[in-house]
């Protein structure tokens, strides 16, 4: 498959040549001040990212699912209850790993497609009344199915209920594409890794950690070594790690909150709304649907598409790649062969996404399904115009 093209995953994500050359670092010191100042701006600009100003931030040599396991190994302990929902691929792999660690998992099946039941935790929280949940998990944008849920609304259940569980919130395809707002939410961990909206390669695991996490970590019993948050901090107070770092992913993500920053946090918001609105376009020219079931679960970062009855999608992914060297997402777990993905978040262009519609259009055509070519392109090609053209005279 040719590098040329952009990919249509959602993450790893393309990466900005700016920041592959700041991956690419010559061996330094990690015990020297060098070190330090990549570090602490990398972990200050997260910050950023999140909205908080009160959360302690975390990285680990690792990805997104060591994030996960940092969450509730540094805070929980065998067979302390959490609540959570089953929606979709990453969902389900996070309630596997909880019980796997011997926690006693309370959680709603929701059919893919849907949000997580913010009404259901409500009443299930406010029935816990000897408050026996000890944590909440809430996947943020669930990268299989193409769903946005509402990370606020189970706040407010979690408030409403004056429950005073953890409130943990995988945001690994939203965090640094879509809002995002650790402190607003109540959220006490955030979990995100470097591969999707910092347009890194895989290999960190990001966390924030509120003041009311930290302060359970002590009495947690769940084992944990390597992803245990007080030897990170104790190293960071030393301007180091407890183990070798990822000195040139480090500055990689230092680069890209800059890039975001510079960017402006609403406007890498406002992007990507703006280019997911033209995938769907595209989606209703062809006459498919959405996997996620109404318009207010529409992630911004990654639309799944259902294809007809009867058709495997899996083909669309291959023969993209093998005809045309264009990577497209797969279907997982329940909805594989049901749907294909289209990953539009990182640092997409209006102009990258059109060529990616235009190619999913020509890989429809190929399979036989009854598609116009052209007809996703124009559709999002009126959206895009229409965008820049107020966009352009806001600017006058
Ligand atoms: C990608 C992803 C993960 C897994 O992250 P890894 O970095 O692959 O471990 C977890 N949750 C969501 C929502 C994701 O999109």
């Amino acid at each position: 498959m040719t590098s040329q093209n952009p990919v249509f995953i959602p993450g790893p994500t393309n990466m900005p040549e700016a920041l592959r050359r700041a991956c690419d670092l010559p061996t330094m010191d990690h015990r020297s001040s060098a070190f330090a100042e990549i570090l602490h701006p990398a972990l200050a600009g997260v910050k950023a990212v999140l909205k908080s100003t009160e959360a302690e931030v975390f990285i680990f040599p690792a990805t997104g699912t060591a994030g996960w396991e940092a969450a509730i190994t540094n805070t929980l302990s065998k067979g302390d209850k959490v609540l959570a929902a089953r929606n979709g691929m990453f969902s389900h792999k996070w309630i596997d790993m909880c019980q796997r660690h011997g926690l006693d998992v309370q959680f709603v099946e929701v059919p893919w497609g849907e949000g997580l039941p913010v009404d259901q935790f409500a009443e299930i929280l406010a029935a816990d009344t000897g408050h026996e949940i000890k944590a909440v998990l809430a996947t943020h944008n669930e990268t299989a199915t193409g769903v946005v849920s509402d990370v606020a609304g189970v706040r407010k259940a979690l408030d409403a209920a004056n429950h005073p569980a953890l409130y943990f919130v995988d945001g690994v395809s939203s965090i640094g594409s879509m809002p995002f707002e650790f402190d607003a939410w109540g959220v006490d961990i955030a979990v995100t890794g470097s591969q999707k909206g910092f347009m890194l390669p895989a290999g960190l695991a990001i966390i924030g950690v509120s003041p009311k996490a930290m302060a359970a970590i002590e009495g947690a019993t769940l084992s944990r070594t390597f992803l245990d948050i007080r030897d990170m901090k104790k190293g960071y107070e030393a301007n180091a790690y407890p183990y070798t770092p990822s000195v040139g992913l480090l500055n990689g993500l230092k680069l890209a909150c800059d890039m975001i920053e510079a960017e402006g946090l609403e406007k890498v918001f406002a992007r990507h709304a703006r280019i997911a609105d033209g995938i769907r376009a595209a989606v209703k020219a062809w006459g498919l649907e959405l996997c996620a079931v109404s318009p207010d679960l529409y992630s911004n970062t990654v639309s799944a598409i259902r294809t007809p009855e009867g058709f495997d999608a899996s083909q669309i992914v291959s023969h993209a790649a093998t005809r045309y060297g264009v990577a497209f997402g797969a279907g997982l777990g329940d909805v594989a062969g049901k749907v294909f993905r289209i990953g539009h978040l990182g640092m997409l262009t209006d102009v990258m996404a059109l060529s990616g519609i235009a190619t999913a259009e020509m890989v429809m055509v190929d399979l036989g399904l009854d598609i116009q070519l052209g007809s996703g392109v124009a559709a999002a090609q009126e959206v895009y115009r229409q965008s820049a053209a107020s966009m352009a005279m806001a600017a006058e």
